[in-house]
């Protein structure tokens, strides 16, 4: 059995799966984001319960939000009770067996090339998450991108560009992480509602600008040009830098399949001749590719480069 685990910022998920991946059991827990020592022993008590009930002992991938740098410290995550634990050694004085943690992105990516995934199969692909915020992780060569600060695929925290900035007169806003102006803040489910402000709309959710824009709102539709110009032109950096053949969109943007249709001709405009524009499709697995990554990673049938 492989188990995986995804930590999220208010509900913690175990996924048990037999050895062809089929699911066997999941269950949620409420996760106590401002508690470290808390959510350590409630990931040891879900493990724990997944072999009793389960009557094994399986493999364990564990996903978290952020980005786990080279010291195994969580960093930029919205889990402010982790903060001062270097993370891979908490967890190994919880658990009682091996582990392997991953950022959920690079998890999503690794679900989504696996079997039965959107782009099962696929060897070069980048997983681009769209929901409350923008992360991603790329598959090189059949294995996953991490780099040497382990930072690799973080394309949410590129610059806005300054010609779209200039072009809809955008504010420069202060990111999460610490700079200015990263394109999450402005290509993600909220940066899409204020887009929409931007232009004058009133939306408060992504679905009520979708609504808008289809619904032929004139800022709506100032909002839906923006968006795409931005996203075109961040999708077409990461192809120009990791080429890859398929990008597979997650997250609760990934509903909109207009927006995921639109996307191969945004990314084009950015892109010299000559340069193939790769397939852009929508993930398959949802809300379940995290945890399945992880579990995924941690059978160790995916490994890191
Ligand atoms: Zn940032």
């Amino acid at each position: 059995m492989h188990y995986g685990i995804d930590v999220g910022g208010t509900k913690t998920e175990i996924a048990i799966y037999d050895p062809t991946w089929q699911c066997l059991d999941r269950w949620r827990e409420p996760t106590p984001a401002d508690d470290g020592e808390a959510l350590l022993a409630l990931l040891a008590g879900m493990v724990r319960k997944a072999d009793r009930r389960h009557g094994g002992r399986g493999s364990l991938g564990l996903g978290f939000p952020g980005v786990i740098d080279e010291h195994g410290r969580l960093v930029a995550a919205n889990l402010p009770g982790l903060r001062s634990f270097v993370l891979e050694t908490a967890l190994a004085a919880h658990l009682d067996r091996d582990f392997i943690i991953e950022n959920d992105s690079r998890c999503f990516v690794v679900s989504e090339t696996g079997p039965g995934g959107a782009a099962e199969g696929v060897m070069h692909a980048f997983g681009a998450i769209l929901g409350t915020g923008a992360g991603g992780g790329a598959l090189v060569d059949g294995r996953l991108l991490k780099g040497a600060g382990r930072f690799a695929g973080e394309w949410g925290h590129l610059p806005l560009p300054a010609t779209a900035a200039r072009r809809y007169d955008l504010p420069l806003l202060p990111c999460g992480c610490g700079l200015e102006a990263c394109l999450e803040g402005y290509i993600a489910g909220p940066g899409l509602v204020r887009l929409h402000r931007h232009f004058g709309g009133r939306s408060t959710s992504a679905e009520q600008w979708h609504q808008a824009w289809l619904a032929g709102e004139g800022a709506a539709r100032r909002a839906r040009e923006c968006h795409l110009a931005l996203l075109g032109d961040a999708l077409a950096n990461v192809v120009k830098l990791l080429s890859p053949r398929v990008i597979i969109i997650g997250g609760g943007l990934s509903a909109m399949d207009d927006l995921v249709a639109a996307l191969p001709a945004a990314m084009a405009e950015h892109l010299f001749p000559g340069v193939e524009v790769p397939d852009v499709v929508r993930s398959r697995l949802g809300d379940a590719s995290g945890v399945r990554g992880a579990a995924m990673l941690g059978a160790g049938i995916t490994t890191t480069a």
